[in-house]
C-alpha cells in the first residue's frame, strides 16, 4: 500500500517511522511519502494561505499549491506534453484522496477497513479555515475524494487526524499485525463486535494490590470465557454507548444477551 500526505508541517509524521508502522514500513507492506506543500509555492515567502472570499476571520489554503501537489503526486492521466514531474514511485491504479475536516463523513472502524484494502491514499492535511474548496471539487474530476471527520470537535490542523486515520488503517493492513485475529475482538469490528465496544483486559499476575483477575477468564472454559466477555461488551456499550447499543440488532441477541 502507498500512502502519500501533504503537510505544511512534515515533522508531524516523525512518529510514523516508530513501532508497527515503523516496521510495517520497513517490513515493505507500507511505503510512505510526506510531501511539504510549500515545495509547490513560488513567492519568497512560500505563502500557502490567502484571506477568505465573502469576509471573515482567519485564512483560507490557496488553491495553486494543493492543485501542483496533486499533480505532481498522481499526475492527471489525460496529460499530454510536458506532464508534471512525478513524486516518487507511483503505484497502480488512480489513488484515493482524504481531506479530514470537522464536516466531512464520520471516520469509522469500517472506513478504516475499507482504506485498507486500497493500493494508493493520498491525505490532504488543511490547516487555518481549510482548504479552497475548488481544490476538491477539481480534484474528484480524476479521483476518488472523501471529506472524513475525526468527530465532533475542531482540531488546528488536519496532522494528528491524519495520524490516527494512518494509525487506524495501517493496523489493518495484512501483515501489519502480528496477530491479525487480535483485530476481529476489537470494538467496532465487522461481524459479532460491529456496534460492540471490548469489555475490560486482564494479564498476570493473578491478583494485583488485593485485586483479583475473574474467575471465569482462569477456568480454561471456552465457552464460558466468551459468553463472560460477550456479557461485559454488552454491559460496556450500554453504559458507555447506549446510542452504539441501541443499534444491535435484535435477531443477534439471544435469552442471555437480554438479561444483561
Ligand atoms: N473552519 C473549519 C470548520 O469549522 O469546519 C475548521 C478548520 S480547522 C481549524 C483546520 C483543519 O484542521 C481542517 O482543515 C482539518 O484539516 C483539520 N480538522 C479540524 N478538526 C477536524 C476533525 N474533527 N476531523 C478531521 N479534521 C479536522
Amino acid at each position: 500500500m502507498r500512502l502519500d500526505i501533504i503537510t505544511i508541517f512534515p515533522e508531524y509524521f516523525a512518529p510514523l517511522d516508530v513501532s508497527l508502522l515503523g516496521k510495517a514500513r520497513r517490513k515493505g507492506l507500507i511505503d510512505m511519502a510526506v510531501h511539504d506543500l510549500r515545495e509547490w509555492t513560488h513567492d519568497r515567502h512560500r505563502t500557502v494561505d490567502d484571506t477568505p472570499y465573502g469576509g471573515g476571520p482567519g485564512m483560507v489554503m490557496k488553491p495553486e499549491p494543493w492543485g501542483e501537489a496533486l499533480d505532481a503526486i498522481a499526475p492527471p492521466a489525460d496529460v499530454t506534453g510536458q506532464p508534471a514531474e512525478v513524486v516518487g514511485e507511483r503505484a497502480d491504479g488512480v489513488p484515493r484522496l482524504i481531506v479530514p475536516t470537522p464536516s466531512g463523513r464520520p471516520f469509522t472502524q469500517a472506513l478504516a477497513g475499507e482504506y485498507a484494502a486500497e493500493p494508493w491514499l493520498i491525505f490532504a492535511c488543511g490547516r487555518y479555515e481549510g482548504i479552497d474548496s475548488r481544490v476538491v471539487e477539481e480534484a474528484r474530476g480524476r479521483m476518488r475524494v472523501d471529506e472524513v471527520s475525526l468527530g465532533d470537535f475542531v482540531l488546528a490542523g488536519g496532522e494528528v487526524a491524519v495520524l490516527v486515520m494512518v494509525e487506524a488503517i495501517s493496523r489493518l493492513v495484512p501483515g501489519v499485525l502480528g496477530n491479525f485475529d487480535s483485530v476481529t475482538d476489537d470494538s467496532f469490528a465487522p461481524g459479532a463486535m460491529e456496534s460492540l465496544l471490548e469489555g475490560p483486559v486482564y494479564t498476570k499476575p493473578p491478583v494485583w494490590r488485593d485485586r483479583a483477575v475473574p474467575e471465569v477468564l482462569l477456568s480454561g472454559n471456552h465457552g464460558a470465557i466468551a459468553r463472560w466477555r460477550r456479557d461485559q461488551a454488552l454491559r460496556r456499550t450500554v453504559a458507555n454507548r447506549p446510542e452504539l447499543a441501541a443499534r444491535l440488532d435484535p435477531e443477534s441477541l439471544d435469552k442471555h444477551d437480554r438479561q444483561v
